[in-house]
C-alpha cells in the first residue's frame, strides 16, 4: 500500500560539481527499485526550509547522467548555521514524511546533514565537490572532472606556450586544497605547482626555470591553486607573472580558469563513483542507518560517522607533490 511506502528524501548544496545529478540519478533509480518513494528537494537547505519538494520517478532523472550541474538547484542557505534553522529543517523533514534524506554537497553541506542527523533526521552524507577537500574520502564528486577541465585548457595553453617560448602562468580553483593544481600539474607536466599546503616562493620557481633553461627547456606550464596567490607576500598571479619574467627573461603569461572548472560533462571515473556512492547511501537507508558520510577508500565505497568523519584532519598527499617535483624538469 502506498502508506506504507518508505520516503526518502534527496537534496545538492553548497558549490556545483559535476557528477552531482549522476549521485541523485543513482540515489532516485536504487530508492525506486527498492520501493521506496523519492523525493528530490531543490535548492539545498533553503528549499528544504520552503518545503520545495518534487517527486522523482524512474523517468525524472533520465538524461541527465551526463550533464553538469545540478537538476536539483543548489543554494547557500544562511539559516542553516542556527540551531532555530536546522529545528525547521527536520521538522519540514517529518513534514514531508522523510525516513530520510541524502545530502550531496561540500565540507559545510556535510556539516548541516551532521547537524539534521543530530535533530533525529537519519542523513546520509556524499561528498561532492571539485576541491577534493573532505578529509575521509580519496575522492569527492566533481573532481575527477575538474581536473580533466583543467588539463584540456592547459593542453591549448601550451600549444601556444610551446610555439612562443612562452611561460603560461595557470591559476586554478582551490582556496584551502592544492588537489586540482597538484593533480593538474602532474597531468600537465608543469615545471613548478603552487599549493596552499606548501610553502612556495617566486625564488623556488625562478631557481627551477634557471636550471630547466640550461637543460635547454624553453616553454613552461606553472599551476598555481588560487589559496596561494596574494598569501604569503606572493601577490596576485599576474604580480608572481611579472616576477617571474623579470628574472627568467620568459616572457610570461597569466591565465586564470577561475569558474569554467566548476562545469562540464562529468568523466567516466565521475558517473561511476556518482553512481556507486548514491546507491551506497541508499543501502544504508535501507537498513534504517543514517548519520554516515559515504567514502572511496583504496576503491572501495564505504562509510563512516558524520562526527568523527567530519572531525577529521585532511591529509595533505606530501609523496604526491615530491614525485611532481622530481619528475617535472
Ligand atoms: P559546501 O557544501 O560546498 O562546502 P558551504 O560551506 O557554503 O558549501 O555550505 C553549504 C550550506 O551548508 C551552507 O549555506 C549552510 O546552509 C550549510 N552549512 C554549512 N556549514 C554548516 C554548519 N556548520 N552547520 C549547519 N549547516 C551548515
Amino acid at each position: 500500500m502506498e502508506q506504507e511506502r518508505k520516503t526518502i528524501g534527496v537534496l545538492t548544496s553548497g558549490g556545483d560539481a559535476p557528477g552531482m545529478n549522476a549521485v541523485v540519478r543513482a540515489v532516485a533509480r536504487s530508492a525506486l527499485s527498492k520501493e521506496m518513494r523519492v523525493v528530490g528537494i531543490r535548492h539545498g537547505f533553503s528549499g528544504l526550509l520552503a518545503r520545495d519538494a518534487m517527486e522523482l520517478d524512474l523517468r525524472s532523472v533520465s538524461e541527465i547522467l551526463h550533464r553538469g550541474g545540478t537538476i536539483l538547484y543548489t543554494s547557500r542557505c544562511p539559516a542553516f548555521y542556527k540551531e532555530e534553522g536546522v529545528r525547521d529543517g527536520a521538522r519540514a523533514c517529518r513534514e514531508l514524511g522523510l525516513c530520510g534524506l541524502v545530502v550531496i554537497g561540500g565540507d559545510g553541506s556535510l556539516r548541516g546533514a551532521k547537524a539534521l542527523f543530530a535533530q533525529g533526521v537519519p542523513c546520509i552524507g556524499i561528498p561532492g565537490t571539485i576541491d577534493n577537500d573532505i578529509a575521509c574520502s580519496e575522492y569527492t564528486v566533481g573532481f575527477d572532472t575538474a581536473v580533466n577541465t583543467v588539463i584540456e585548457l592547459v593542453d591549448k595553453l601550451r600549444d601556444t606556450s610551446q610555439s612562443h617560448d612562452r611561460c603560461s602562468l595557470v591559476e586554478v580553483m582551490g582556496r584551502n586544497s592544492g588537489d586540482i593544481a597538484l593533480y593538474a600539474g602532474i597531468a600537465c607536466g608543469a615545471v613548478a605547482i603552487l599549493i596552499p599546503e606548501i610553502e612556495c616562493s617566486v625564488d623556488a620557481v625562478v631557481a627551477k626555470m634557471q636550471r630547466t633553461l640550461k637543460m635547454g627547456k624553453r616553454h613552461f606550464i606553472i599551476i598555481l591553486a588560487e589559496g596561494v596567490a596574494n598569501r604569503n607576500g606572493l601577490g596576485s598571479a599576474s604580480e608572481i607573472a611579472v616576477q617571474i619574467e623579470a628574472r627568467t627573461g620568459v616572457e610570461t603569461r597569466t591565465a586564470v580558469l577561475g569558474y569554467v572548472q566548476r562545469g562540464g560533462v562529468p568523466t567516466a571515473r565521475e558517473r561511476i563513483l556518482a553512481s556507486v556512492m548514491g546507491v551506497h547511501a541508499v543501502e544504508l537507508l535501507e537498513r534504517g542507518i543514517g548519520g554516515r558520510i559515504v567514502a572511496s577508500v583504496g576503491n572501495q565505497i564505504v562509510d563512516y560517522d558524520i562526527a568523527e568523519a567530519l572531525g577529521r584532519k585532511r591529509e595533505f598527499n606530501r609523496h604526491l607533490y615530491d614525485l611532481a617535483d622530481m619528475i617535472s624538469i
